[in-house]
């Protein structure tokens, strides 16, 4: 298969390309690193069904020959990212999404929308099922990246009710693993960076929110299972193990061996104070579950992020 990943060079995209090289397909990636950047793809960039566009998937660039799938994964996804490349992140649910579905309907391939849990903003229902409709400010600062998804997710059901497009959507939760850039600014790498700089840990508000944590290999099977099915979605991936940052900051520094000060700062504006998916409907349409344990996940995300700081500048 030769498969399209926007956001190619991306946490996520990065995982899904080397999974798909790793089974022997072919992969096109596009990136333009607004939020990634060469390093990710480096260990990809010697397998010749590797191939790379740099380019920002708003301006619709030339890919050419033929595709059996695509994956839209492109868009800042860091809370700190998307405040910062606000403009940048409505245009990747819009004009990135028009671009993928017209090629996917030139192909006449299956395409598949990476979007995400923030379509529920802060729930008022726990877990949170995909019936859901969710509880978004349009206008507060996240939602320069809530409305986005939610804007894509409509756009991909209309093509589909419109012109038969072969469309899927995939909501997804907080992930972590190798490859979650040290500053890209969500709480998972941030509490690493710090224990192991011996800086005191950030906690917003008073710590008690809460997110469930899904290792990135998991999440990438969950993706490929999505992108193979005949399902149109919205399917939640994610782990349900739900924990507050509290407790994720106790386990850091647990698993670091460091005894570092929490640090206490404002909330951010519309923090979400609770997720946790319902994944029924991934276990039932798509035969999957998350099977890696935070503690384990955490070890080996700390010991990349080790390595990292071990390679001299
Ligand atoms: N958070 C924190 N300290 C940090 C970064 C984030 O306490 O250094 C909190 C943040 O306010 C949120 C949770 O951790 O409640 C998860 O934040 P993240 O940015 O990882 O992702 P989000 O779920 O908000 O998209």
């Amino acid at each position: 298969m030769r498969i399209l990943v926007t956001g190619g060079a991306g946490f996520l995209g990065s995982h899904l390309c080397a999974a798909i090289l790793a089974r022997g397909d072919e992969v096109v990636a596009i990136d333009n690193f607004a939020t990634s950047d060469y390093s990710a793809i480096k260990r990809l960039s010697h397998n010749d069904r590797f191939h790379f566009v740099e380019a920002d998937v708003c301006t619709a660039p030339p890919v050419t020959g033929r595709f059996d799938a695509i994956a839209h994964l492109a868009c800042p996804a860091s809370p700190d990212e998307y405040l910062r490349l606000p403009l940048e992140t409505l245009a990747i649910g819009s004009h990135g999404s028009e671009f993928v579905l017209r090629l996917a309907e030139l192909n006449r391939c299956r395409v598949l929308l990476a979007s995400t849990s923030e379509i529920y903003g802060d729930p008022l229902v726990r877990p949170q099922r995909e019936d859901y409709w969710g509880n978004v400010n349009p206008i507060g600062p996240r939602s320069v990246y809530d409305e986005s998804k939610r804007y894509a997710e409509a756009l991909f059901t209309a093509h589909r009710r419109a012109l038969g497009t072969n469309t899927a959507i995939v909501r997804i939760f907080n992930t972590y693993g190798p490859g979650l850039r040290p500053n890209d600014g969500r709480v998972v790498s941030n509490f690493i960076a710090q224990a192991l700089n011996g800086e005191p840990l950030t906690v917003y508000g008073d710590g008690q929110q809460t997110r469930s944590f899904c290792y990135v290999t998991d999440l990438v099977g969950g993706l490929l299972r999505m992108l193979h099915s005949i399902e149109p979605g919205p399917v939640n991936l994610g782990n349900p193990n739900e924990i507050t940052v509290l407790e994720l900051a106790e386990t850091i520094r647990l698993l670091t061996g460091s005894d570092v000060p929490l640090d206490f700062r404002p909330a951010p504006q519309d923090d979400p104070t609770t997720r946790r998916p319902d994944i029924s409907k991934a276990a039932a349409l798509l035969g999957w579950t998350p099977e890696v344990p935070l503690a384990e996940g955490l070890e080996r995300t700390i010991a990349w992020q080790r390595s990292l700081s071990a390679v001299p500048a």
